[in-house]
């Protein structure tokens, strides 16, 4: 990889291309590979100092890079069919092949979810090695200050000269962790064209309460359990994490996906139990304290504020009555939370909406009105589950561009 060579002002050989590819994350570096190895020219142009941070940071570093599972019902979109055809014909095995060419170590963690044994590093370096093998050219760090047609081509204004090209390949990610690099770029581009763009907004994000109303479980930081979690038409069986300012965990991050601001979730805190008649049965003769009871299914902690929040802390289940048994198992069983925000895109791991797909086309991800000008990975309205779903997407519709462009 050869960073900024043939820099120059003149649109000469050095600065026309067939395709450039803005954004070297996940689906840049698929869909400049894959080009290049068609044998096209391809240039790819990344605005930050360091390659593929979101890669590197992701899956807790080991990058959970697909999902045995995925299907069309793992992703969110106002257009939900769109992704149909791209994941059919770029799937997980395709990508775990290529893993395997490279030689890089992976293990099934749960639900399907590939994370590399070692370390995420070796993700970008194959993608790289990948660009190497199709020839690619880099611009890094480069920023794009103009993008126009000009005639039957593309003419993009950046910090390293004036490029020329065919095909314009967007993949400038979403707008989650702006202090690695985090644009509204591709957003802004498709706004330029007369593309509809679907309202962003953070999405697999930790959810916030109001402080006051949080008060009673704040000091319940780090505790966690399974719970099951619905909102709207999402529904999950996850780990929850309480947190200083609320809830955090899979189960959380996965609904936040679904949540809209107004909306309420409904937890059920011990979904292996019918609490009512679990406890009503061993109530006789019974002088556990109800916090002991419940500490069977919740952590302790929890538990305690739990009994105590539906006032029987310090009581022998003995002495409850069946209503109050029954009033503490329905709470239980159906928590419901009105989260006053989320932590945003500081902490969001990826971005719902983005760029409208009824205007792109679902084969190649080309824009409908504008020849030669493609969408790809997260800066699209398409978002993935939690669990490897969202890198099974930029691969894909990396993928797509790639063959078209
Ligand atoms: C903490 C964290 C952990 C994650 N873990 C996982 C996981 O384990 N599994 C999973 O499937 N998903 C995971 N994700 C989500 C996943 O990282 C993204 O969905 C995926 O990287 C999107 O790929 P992309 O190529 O569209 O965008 P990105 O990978 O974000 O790449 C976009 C690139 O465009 C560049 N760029 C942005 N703006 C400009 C501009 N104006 N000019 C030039 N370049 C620009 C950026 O620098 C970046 O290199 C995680 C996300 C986060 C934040």
């Amino acid at each position: 990889m050869a960073l900024n060579d043939g820099v120059g002002d003149e649109i000469g050989d050095a600065n026309g291309f067939d395709v450039v590819v803005v954004g070297a994350g996940a689906a840049g570096m698929m869909a400049a590979a894959v080009a290049g190895q068609r044998g096209r020219r391809v240039v790819l142009i990344d605005h930050a100092e360091k390659l593929a941070e979101k890669i590197r940071i992701s899956g807790g570093g080991r990058c959970n890079f697909t999902n045995l599972q995925t299907g069309p019902a793992n992703f969110l979109s106002e257009n939900p069919h769109f992704c149909r055809s791209a994941l059919s014909r770029y799937t997980p095995q395709d990508f775990l092949k290529l893993v395997e060419k490279h030689g890089i170590a992976w293990h099934e963690k749960h639900k399907g979810q590939l994370f590399c044994d070692d370390s995420a590093q070796r993700i970008i370096d194959m993608l790289v090695a990948e660009c190497d093998t199709g020839g690619v050219s880099w611009r890094q760090p480069c920023k794009v200050s103009d993008l126009r047609r000009d005639g039957a081509r593309w003419q993009l204004k950046t910090t390293a000269g004036t490029l020329q090209a065919e095909s314009v390949v967007i993949a400038t990610g979403g707008l989650s962790i702006p202090k690695i690099g985090a644009s509204d770029f591709g957003h802004r581009i498709a706004r330029q064209f007369d593309i509809p763009v679907v309202t962003p907004r953070p999405a697999l994000v930790p959810l916030t309460f109001d402080a006051t109303a949080w008060a009673p479980f704040a000091e319940l930081a780090g505790a966690s359990l399974e719970v099951e979690v619905s909102c709207a038409d999402g529904h999950f069986r996850e780990d929850l994490l309480f947190t200083h300012r609320g809830l955090s965990g899979p189960a959380i991050l996965q609904i936040s996906s679904f949540w809209q601001p107004g909306e309420t979730l409904s937890i059920n805190l011990v979904p292996d139990q019918r609490l009512d008649e679990v406890l009503i049965a061993a109530k006789h003769g019974n002088r556990q304290h109800v916090a002991t009871m419940l500490s069977q299914w919740l952590p302790r902690r929890l538990a305690e504020a739990w009994a105590e929040r539906h006032g029987l802390s310090g009581k022998p289940l003995a002495d409850c009555a069946d209503k109050a048994l029954r009033e503490l198992a329905r709470a239980t069983h159906s928590w419901q939370l009105k989260p006053a925000g989320s932590e945003g895109y500081r902490k969001a791991e990826v971005t719902r909406g983005g760029v409208g797909t009824r205007a792109l086309d679902q084969k190649t991800m080309m824009a409908k009105n504008q020849s030669g000008l493609y969408f790809i990975g997260e800066a699209m309205d398409v978002t993935g589950w939690l669990g490897g779903y969202n890198f099974q997407w930029a691969w894909a519709s990396g993928y797509a561009a790639g063959m078209a462009v």
